[in-house]
């Protein structure tokens, strides 16, 4: 089978290097790709939103299974535009994309369908939302509701930071189009979970789970990243509760968009909070997220093009999905500065050494070639990714390996998976 993937993080060398683990594929272009895709696969193309060029190499190299990585091109439609060619494509339509890359259209379909999720509100108006948490007056959490990068949620604790946050996404348009429209949620508390599945028209898959780190620096602090560590699988959440969140949650969200007539066909991915009332949903990602992906393809011991396949093909039931028991950490490098400004161009080593040792994956994220060189090319440069007999040797392997890279400006959190050894 050819395969193209597109998209070019951590998330797509990881689906890169499993699916070329796959003895189905015979060709597969990650377009554009990156130094780390390029050691498993053909790296092609340069933006993931010229669809007329993705299409037209679709066409030329009748490539078979179309695979979409990240959000922005699923939110515009390029499933749709595979589809119409008849050609396989694993990613939602754009009308189901609206899970994500609107976020008030996905609390509109969960208040709709009784999803336990964050109350919440929707802002166009700038003094609306401000008069909003003044009168309030409680910690809330406000999002844009449009996609940015992940980093588009502030916790504010005090009201001034409300206000600062709202002035910040309204008037100065930090997050551009994406915060005209603003929502601002109750704060919730209590452990998060990711939970990913597949799924096509006729049933859902749960993976197992991960948790991401979002804030950049230790303890949880510091402000929204894409994303800083994760693992897998998440002690917090027993099979009660999965076999809850798939009744609760996935059920009925995917039976609210298939009776507007919207089919939903990938991964859908939420965040969930484990709050003392159970879980509720903090968001819905409409692909797999990065870095969760990294120690869920370590821990998938199935054909990861074998289930794309099916899920297109709608036979999603017919598989029987294998996973290591073994628990995965994966711990991001960024650039130094990040999420704000950083400097790119930085020469990186040490990630064969890493790579050599036993368990371990260095997957690239914002890495690039410069004469001959790897260089940064990113705010998150890499994800070491390491398996363990438990979640502590495998945090140990991640952390080892991660000593042996190193890049002017290298930084990292020292307490990925700590929650879960508590
Ligand atoms: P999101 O992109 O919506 O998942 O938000 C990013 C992060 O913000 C989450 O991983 C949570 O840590 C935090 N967060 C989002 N919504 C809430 C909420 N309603 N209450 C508390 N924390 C939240």
């Amino acid at each position: 089978m050819r395969v193209l993937l597109i998209g070019n993080g951590g998330r797509e060398h990881a689906l890169a290097w499993k699916l070329s683990a796959s003895p189905r594929v015979t060709a597969l272009y990650a377009w554009p790709g990156n130094p780390g895709t390029e050691l498993v696969a053909e790296n092609v193309g340069t933006n993931v939103m010229d669809f007329e060029k993705i299409c037209q190499f679709v066409r030329e190299k009748n490539v078979e299974l179309v695979v979409i990585g990240p959000e922005d091109p699923l939110a515009e439609g390029l499933t749709d535009r595979i589809v119409a060619m008849k050609v396989r494509c694993f990613g939602p339509s754009r009308d189901a994309a609206q899970l994500e890359a609107d976020k008030w259209f996905a609390k509109e379909l969960m208040r709709h369908q009784a999803v336990p999720t964050a109350e919440a509100r929707l802002f166009t108006d700038p003094s609306a939302a401000e008069e909003f948490v003044r009168m309030r007056n409680t910690p809330c959490v406000i999002k844009a509701s449009g996609l940015a990068k992940g980093k588009g949620v502030t916790i504010c604790y005090r009201t001034a930071d409300a206000i600062a946050t709202l002035d910040a996404m309204m008037k100065q348009k930090t997050f551009g189009a994406a915060g005209e429209r603003v929502v601002i949620e109750e704060m919730l508390q209590g452990p998060e979970v990711s939970v990913l599945a597949f799924v096509d028209r006729k049933s859902i898959y749960l993976m197992e789970t991960a948790q991401d780190h979002k804030p950049v620096d230790d303890g949880n602090t510091g402000p929204m990243t894409g994303g800083m560590g994760a693992y897998s699988p998440t002690p917090v959440v027993t099979e009660a509760m999965i076999r809850q969140i798939e009744r609760d949650v996935f059920v009925p969200v995917l039976d609210g968009l298939m009776r507007d007539g919207i089919e939903y066909t990938g991964v859908l991915y939420a965040g969930l909070m484990i709050t003392s009332a159970g879980p509720k949903v903090l968001e819905f990602n409409c692909r797999f997220g990065d870095p969760e992906t990294q120690p869920l393809m370590m821990r998938l011991q199935s054909d990861l093009c074998e289930i794309m396949v099916a899920v297109c093909d709608g036979r999603l039931d017919s598989l029987n999905l294998k996973w290591d028991a073994r628990p995965a950490v994966s711990v991001v490098a960024s650039s130094r500065g990040y999420p704000g400004e950083y400097a790119m161009g930085v020469p990186i080593t040490g990630i064969d050494k890493a790579d050599a040792m036993a368990d371990v994956k260095v997957f690239h994220s914002g890495t690039a070639m410069k004469d001959g060189r790897l260089v940064t090319d990113g705010g998150r440069v890499l994800a070491v990714t390491a398996l363990g007999a438990d979640m502590r040797e495998a945090q140990k392997r991640a952390y080892r390996a991660m000593e042996l890279i190193h890049f002017d400006g290298m930084h990292y959190r020292t307490d990925i998976g700590h929650q879960a050894l508590k």
